[in-house]
Parts: C-alpha cells; sequence; structure tokens
C-alpha cells in the first residue's frame, strides 16, 4: 500500500473540503497534552459524517466513544441550532478533557456528554424511553460492536443512519484465525450487518492519514 500517497491525497482532499478550524486543532493538541491517544477520525471523515447528518436531516445525534470530542464537534456543528448531540464515554479522565475541548468550542449547548459504559447508557436510554435518534456513530469499544449494534436500533426510527468506525482494522478482518478480540469483534459484527433485515447497509474501505480501515454505513428500514 502506498500509505504516503494516500496521507498526501488525504490532506489535499483535507485542505479543500474539510479545513479544520483552530478548535479543532487544539481538540487534536489537547490528546497530546493529555497523554490519550491519537485516535480520532480524520477531517476528510468529520466532513464525511456531517454531509451524512445533512442528507438524513439528523437532529438528535447519539455517539458511542467521544475520546476528546473531536468527532463530536464535528457532528455537533451539522445539527440545527435546537438539536442534540448525546456522547457517551467510559474513561473520566477522557471525558474531563472532551468536556474542556466541547466548552472552548462554544458547544456545550448542543452536546451531552454522558460518562459510563455505553452498554449501561444505551440500556438507561431505552429504559426512559428516549427520542428516537436520526444518527447514530459507533466508535468506542470493538468487541461487543454487534450488541451496540442490536440496542441503538432499539434508539432508531426507519431512516436512522448508523455508522460504525474501525471494521476492517488493516486488513485483519480476513483472518479466520485471529484471536484478537477486537478483530473478531468487529467480524461477527460484519457478518451480522451483512444478515440484519432491520437495515440496508454497506461497508466502505477507508484509506488516508490514519492506518487503512473501513466503516459500515447502515439506514433503519
Ligand atoms: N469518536 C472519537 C473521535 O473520533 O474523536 C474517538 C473515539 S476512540 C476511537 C474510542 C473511545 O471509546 C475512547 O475514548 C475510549 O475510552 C472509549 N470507550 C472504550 N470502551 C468504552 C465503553 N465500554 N463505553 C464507552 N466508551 C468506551
Amino acid at each position: 500500500m502506498n500509505q504516503q500517497l494516500f496521507e498526501k491525497v488525504d490532506q489535499y482532499i483535507s485542505n479543500l473540503v474539510a479545513p479544520e478550524d483552530s478548535f479543532l486543532q487544539e481538540t487534536i493538541q489537547s490528546l497530546d497534552d493529555a497523554s490519550m491517544p491519537q485516535i480520532s477520525i480524520t477531517p476528510t471523515q468529520g466532513k464525511f459524517l456531517q454531509v451524512m447528518m445533512l442528507m438524513c436531516k439528523a437532529k438528535r445525534v447519539l455517539e458511542l466513544g467521544t475520546l476528546g470530542a473531536y468527532s463530536t464537534i464535528w457532528m455537533a456543528r451539522a445539527i440545527p441550532s435546537d438539536g442534540k448531540v448525546i456522547t457517551i464515554e467510559y474513561d473520566p479522565h477522557h471525558a474531563d478533557i472532551a468536556s474542556r475541548n466541547i466548552a472552548k468550542a462554544g458547544l456545550s449547548d448542543q452536546i451531552d456528554l454522558r460518562v459510563g459504559k455505553a452498554m449501561d447508557l444505551l440500556k438507561e436510554l431505552i429504559a426512559a424511553n428516549e427520542d428516537p435518534f436520526d444518527f447514530i456513530f459507533i466508535d468506542a469499544d470493538k468487541p461487543p460492536y454487534t450488541e451496540y449494534f442490536e440496542l441503538a436500533l432499539k434508539l432508531s426510527h426507519p431512516g436512522t443512519v448508523i455508522v460504525c468506525d474501525n471494521i476492517i482494522r488493516e486488513g485483519k478482518v480476513l483472518d479466520e484465525n485471529t484471536n484478537d478480540e477486537r478483530v473478531m469483534g468487529v467480524q461477527r459484527f460484519n457478518k451480522m450487518l451483512a444478515s440484519n433485515p432491520k437495515v440496508t447497509a454497506t461497508i466502505m474501505q477507508t484509506v488516508g492519514a490514519k492506518e487503512y480501515d473501513g466503516m459500515s454505513i447502515a439506514v433503519v428500514n
């Protein structure tokens, strides 16, 4: 693979259609400053989420896996002023940094950051009869992706778009003998997605500034 070329082209696309402002740049910097991993989505992926959100007129958004809120900020900027992004993060340190980045970006009114395990908080949202979400972005721990997706379906309506990140894992999904639980998690998820009658879905490979990977895009039938 020509990673150098992919990175250059990603930069070219990002310069054209997804330039970062100072808040997004500072959010990325905040991860280094707080010794957090640089595993946010890329600017071009942030813009891709925004375009998909606009296509489905997303007003209510749910995210699993906030990290420093880089993707959250991209998404919150694509909802109307009376919209809401609920984002769920397990690690309190990540949540603390995310909360500061959200405040700096002036998005505290649009973003509701909840700290806890995605599985628990999804069940809480369902039990609380939360209104359905228009757009759901799953980007937390990989082993329970199948369960996250099933719970997300209970928080959806026909037309809800559900996007799941990191499901190709540098092509490791092809390895039937893997014992990497993240790879096994996405293999199980991809099979479920392919045969789930509740959605129409596809999977796209992603190359660029980050490792070779992929995202699934599903629309609820
Ligand atoms: N969406 C972020 C972005 O693009 O800016 C990146 C999210 S990062 C890939 C995954 C995040 O999920 C980490 O911050 C991690 O702490 C969090 N996480 C891991 N397990 C979790 C769980 N069980 N529930 C909620 N969050 C979890």
